[in-house]
């Protein structure tokens, strides 16, 4: 990545996590240490045929878990697993043949966690558990709440479209989010909020201001995602993607007409 291109990642990544006050965020990645009797363990298993060869190999592929605070490889064997699980998925949907290896750093105390931040960005994000700082590091604050694996795809997901595209950080606000949120699952129910209401949406500008504490993007985010790939096909969201979000250059369309189109589905799809 250009020097350039990382300040703005950052800078754009420190956007994110701010505006996401009150569901901050937190993601990061490390290769799993196994201590050598449970990796015995794990080979012996492998000797019965309980775990295949292939799985043992992926395990050590895809990310690399770096844990702090003496936080336990079993601390975090769900964010493992949920990572593993969404790899191949997340990499299809981004049209990518491999994707590098993510280092995946953990934090058991929030300020040691908050510390790292402020070194890397320059300021701390309070509630913020998880960010990226690039295509192969995710860091996170481990929790208790159940959408902890979800937040470590979400997580993974930003990291994997800065391999798609280096500039893409926050660049728009909206589709890196929405990507994110889709390519997590991260299904948000529009009844549930009053954003789309008497036939309403957000603009996109709202979803882009680093300024929205509210952070209407997260109940957005998964509708616009699902809107490009349901009604363009699975391929437009990595092209839009390539292209910061230029919705005249993949569909003809400007940002108005597509805002348009996009409120007209989730208000038929999701508020009838
Ligand atoms: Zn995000």
């Amino acid at each position: 990545m250009r020097a350039a291109g990382r300040r703005r990642v950052i800078v754009l990544a420190l956007a994110a996590i701010t505006a996401f006050n009150g569901t901050p965020e937190t993601i990061r990645f490390e290769k799993m240490k196994l201590p050598a009797k449970v990796y015995a363990a794990i080979v012996a298993l492998a000797g019965l045929g309980v775990l295949s060869a292939p799985d043992l190999a992926a395990r050590q592929q895809h990310f690399e878990f770096v844990l702090h605070d003496g936080l336990h490889d079993r601390e975090v064997l769900h964010l493992e697993n949920a990572l593993e699980a969404s790899h191949a998925q997340v990499m299809e949907a981004l049209g990518l043949k491999v994707l590098p290896v993510v280092t995946v750093q953990v934090w058991r105390s929030e300020d040691a966690y908050q510390d790292q931040m402020e070194a890397t960005f320059g300021s701390r994000a309070p509630g913020s558990r998880g960010y990226v700082t690039g295509p192969t590091d995710v860091r996170l604050l481990l929790h208790s709440m159940p959408s902890a694996s979800r937040e470590a795809v979400h997580e993974f997901a930003h990291a994997a479209t800065l391999t798609l595209n280096p500039d893409f950080g926050n660049n728009p606000r909206w589709l890196w989010e929405a990507a994110a949120q889709y390519l997590a699952g991260e299904f948000f129910d529009p009844k549930s909020t009053d954003l789309f209401k008497n036939g309403q949406c957000p603009s996109l500008d709202t979803l882009n201001s680093p300024f929205d504490r509210g952070g209407s993007i997260y109940r957005s985010g998964y509708l616009l995602g699902d809107f490009i790939v349901q009604t363009w096909g699975a391929e437009a969201l990595p092209q839009l993607i390539s292209l910061n979000g230029d919705t005249e250059a993949v569909f003809n369309l400007s940002e108005n007409d597509f805002e348009r189109q996009w409120c007209a589905y989730v208000q038929t799809r999701h508020m009838q």
